[in-house]
């Protein structure tokens, strides 16, 4: 099953997300980008991609201790970026060095459950927006969140989350976001 280690923002902190985001879907070019939905919102720790169910059991354990390794923690959404013109995002502020420290941990969890948390990028807090398949002149939206910058939030736990694709060729599709199961931070 495909999994990835992720933080949920509060539904407070999604609502408030939300509500800004909400005005750059009438920017041009906007029908062209793939809109995430705020109910799916997070930000991704380790993409840990297809795992065997026969390793779930020892991954469960080593993330389940790397969450009580760290204490719960405050972030808030700030800071809109992107990634080439294909994907627009919202940072985060606040004590982003825990919430590196909670991705590392997850990532070296996991890899010593055998499962090996794709490693190409540096860790980089960062909530999908919206994707585009083919390249959308993303600066316009980067500019219009420029300024957001979210009330405090608590991350107060570490979920373990299974993304089941969409069939192909189903066009709008998103995938299916599962949380397979949750540790509360620093018990
Ligand atoms: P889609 O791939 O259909 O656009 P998605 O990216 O939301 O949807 P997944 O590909 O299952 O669904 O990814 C789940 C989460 O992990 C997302 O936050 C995604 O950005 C992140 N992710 C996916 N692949 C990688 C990767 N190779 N490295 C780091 N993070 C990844
Ligand atoms: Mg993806």
């Amino acid at each position: 099953m495909r999994l990835f280690a992720a933080v949920l923002p509060p539904p407070d902190a999604v609502a408030e997300l939300s509500s800004a985001v909400g005005p750059l879907r009438s920017l041009p070019g906007a029908g062209r980008l793939r809109w995430t939905a705020p109910a799916d919102w997070h930000f991704t720790l380790a993409f840990l991609g297809e795992v065997d169910e026969a390793l779930l059991p020892a991954l469960t354990e080593r993330l389940a201790r790397a969450a009580h390794r760290h204490p719960p923690h405050e972030l808030r959404f700030a800071g809109a970026g992107r990634f080439d013109d294909r994907v627009l995002w919202i940072g985060a502020d606040g004590d982003r060095t825990a919430l590196r420290d909670l991705a590392r941990s997850a990532a070296a969890g996991a890899r010593r459950a055998g499962v090996e948390a794709d490693g190409k990028h540096p860790f980089r807090a960062h909530l999908t927006l919206a994707r585009a398949t083919d390249p959308v002149p993303l600066r316009p939206y980067e500019e219009h969140l420029a300024g957001f910058s979210g009330a405090p939030w608590t991350v107060e736990r570490l979920a373990l989350v299974r993304s089941k694709l969409p069939a192909s060729g189903v066009p709008g599709e998103r995938p299916r976001y599962e949380t397979v199961a949750e540790w509360g931070l620093g018990h």
